[in-house]
């Protein structure tokens, strides 16, 4: 938790969130301030009136008035309580969606954010610790949006129950010592002491609840995977039993029971807070009636003034209360806030050009064409030690097609990053046509890439719109790629075409693919968006031998003019490539084709093959 506070920075951190309320919750601050000015105004103006009532019956008597009184208390009952029930019907349901709209507040900034940041340990740390304080506990956002109707409430309260108390002070008993200051003075000082036991009470609980958010969230975890192991989870049954894990277990829920007794304790002591609050405030409530009682015995007002002063002072005693909880509680969400926008804050470093990448008719040879050029790249991750790639010199243009072979943890996952310009090089320059790619716009200079990545990801949508990325798409064109891409006879049972719904996320009748067609699938969305480059990433990793084999049996047809870069281990399929570049430890350590690598027999290249070809056989 950081430092405290000053009002300056309080003020200004409360109007941001409600600024971020307004953009993604519109209408919920507002409605929960008009429902909160509500709830304090219909008591108070029934008090007022119900007095006028009394007054008037223990007074003139006039009918007429009484009726219109009456009248008055009911109607300005009802309408209040209509419009606070269709404000609160409306406000309640943007209240129940607002976590999904705080979720969007993080989609927003992942979006945002430079990719090299969704993978820096310190920042994610930053991301975790703001989204588990807003999700789990509602700290910041979500208090911002309760403590909003407390402030409300409680100002609406002290407002309407001084103006109706103003009378009271002011009125004369004939009396010195009913009329004395010091009843007043009584009464305030009952009220102030009542909020400040209060306050004082908010303040520990805070600072217990800062202290034990930690242990709570360990305790939840704990609790619930323990629970699951010995109670729900069918998988680990067998563990249990064998290893006794129950053991394990049971000393966890024990050490859970002790941490358990200590925050017992601290319940004890903070139930003493409002016992002492309690008596204050029956004081307090002595002072006023006998006050006021005595002012009315001697005349000051009638019977029917005693509801309205009681009432009001009860309000007034509350709504002071209420307010110095609601400006402690502003420190504290105040400081959760601050670590929210600390996250959303960060800036993004990655440099970003505005040159056009010019849109050429890519199918055409000759001096239209791309070329790409990595010149003496070097690559260290963000807060790694150890360099990912090392002085590396490549050039492909397009058209040609490129593997990208080595073992596992070589750099070609890096390599392909820094092509998207996910990461840029710590050292050297990656060039399109001769221009370092960091002055071309980034989404015109990502719109010339189509990748396949290992993990790709498809959505809950319909197929057609899985393979266009787009709501609205060209029913023949996904066809025809569904079909390069190996799919054409799933299509055929596909009970809606391109326009069944992958998956059950959103739709019963959503059709489960297996691994395997989702990986046709993403091929044919790679192909579908019909750009110069292609990037594949063991595109065949989940295909079965037959379907992998008619992959590289049409790859060139697949392929046609774009340029290809093909990340694979299954090393036979590298062979139609027109070029091989073999990384090893961050670097290019042999290029050529398949024909002139198999040459080099003391090459990585040949030792690769050859210990693949053990387990294959010829046909690798
Ligand atoms: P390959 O794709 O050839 O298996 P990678 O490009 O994924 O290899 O990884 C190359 C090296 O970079 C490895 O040593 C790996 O541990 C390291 N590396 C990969 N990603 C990160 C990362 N996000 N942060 C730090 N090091 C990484």
């Amino acid at each position: 938790m950081k430092k405290r506070l000053t009002i300056t920075e309080r003020i200004k951190i409360t109007k941001r969130g409600i600024g971020v309320l307004k953009q993604y919750c519109p209408g919920l601050a507002g409605g929960k301030a008009v429902s909160a000015l509500l709830a304090a105004v219909q008591p108070l103006v029934s008090v007022w009136l119900s007095a006028k009532i009394i007054n008037e019956l223990d007074g003139e008597r006039r009918m007429k008035q009484i009726l219109f009184l009456v009248a008055a208390v009911v109607l300005t009952n009802f309408i209040v309580l209509l419009v606070k029930s269709i404000v609160d019907r409306v406000t309640e349901e943007k209240e129940a969606q607002m976590w999904n709209f705080f979720g969007k507040v993080f989609a927003d900034k992942t979006m945002a954010m430079d990719y090299a940041d969704l993978e820096d340990a310190k920042i994610l740390q930053q991301k975790q610790a703001a989204s588990q304080n807003l999700f789990m506990f509602g700290n910041g956002l979500g208090q911002l949006v309760w403590g909003l109707n407390s402030l409300v409430n409680a100002a609406a309260n002290i407002v309407l129950s001084l103006s109706l108390t103003i009378t009271l002070f002011l009125s004369d008993a004939g009396s010195k010592a009913v009329d004395s200051p010091l009843w007043i003075l009584g009464i305030g000082i009952c009220v102030v002491l009542g909020g400040l036991v209060n306050s004082r009470a908010t303040q520990e609980e805070n600072a217990i609840f800062e202290k034990w958010c930690n242990i709570t969230v360990w305790f939840n975890r704990a609790f619930t995977f323990f629970g699951q192991v010995l109670s729900t989870s069918l998988e680990r049954a067998k563990d249990v039993r064998i290893y006794k894990q129950n053991t394990t277990a049971d000393r966890a829920f024990q050490k859970m029971e002790e941490r358990d007794k200590e925050a017992r304790a601290h319940v004890l002591h903070m139930a003493a807070y409002p016992a002492l609050a309690a008596a204050i405030a029956s004081i307090g409530n002595i002072v006023c009636w006998v006050y006021v009682v005595l002012k009315a015995y001697l005349g000051a007002f009638g019977v029917g003034s005693i509801v309205q002063y009681i009432g009001a002072l009860g309000k007034l005693g509350t709504g002071v209360q209420d307010m110095m909880f609601v400006l402690i509680d502003n420190e504290v969400y105040c400081r959760h806030l601050q670590g929210l926008f600390d996250y959303l804050d960060i800036p993004n470093h990655k440099y970003e050009g505005t040159l056009p990448v010019e849109k050429r008719a890519f199918c055409d040879r000759g001096d239209t064409d791309y070329e790409i050029e990595f010149c003496n790249v070097s690559f260290r991750y963000p807060g790694a030690e150890a360099y990912s790639l090392r002085n590396l010199s490549l050039k492909f243009k397009i058209g040609e097609r490129l593997a990208v072979v080595g073992k596992n943890g070589s750099g070609k996952t890096t390599f392909i990053k820094l092509l998207c310009r996910l990461y840029d090089p710590t050292e050297g320059e990656i060039r399109l046509n001769g221009v370092d790619i960091r002055k071309y716009d980034y989404d015109e200079y990502l719109s010339i890439f189509s990748v396949v990545f290992q993990d790709f990801k498809l959505f809950s949508f319909s197929l057609g719109q899985n393979v266009a990325t787009a709501m609205e798409y060209d029913k023949k064109k996904a066809e025809q790629c569904l079909k390069k891409a190996g799919l054409s006879e799933r299509l055929k049972t596909m009970p809606n075409g391109t326009d069944t719904i992958l998956y059950k996320d959103f739709e019963a009748e959503g059709v489960e693919i297996s691994g395997g067609e989702a990986q046709k699938v993403a091929l044919a969305r790679a192909l579908y968006k019909d750009v110069p480059f292609i990037v594949l990433d063991e595109p065949t990793a989940a295909l079965d031998p037959i379907a992998e084999a008619e992959i590289y049996l049409k790859f060139n047809e697949l392929i046609g003019q774009k340029t290809a870069i093909y990340i694979s281990h299954r090393l036979s399929s590298c062979k139609f490539c027109d070029e091989i570049a073999v990384f090893d430890n961050g670097a290019v350590v042999q290029r050529g084709c398949h024909e002139e690598l198999m040459l080099e027999r003391n090459g990585l290249y040949h030792e690769l093959w050859s210990t693949q070809a053990q387990y294959y056989g010829n046909a690798v």
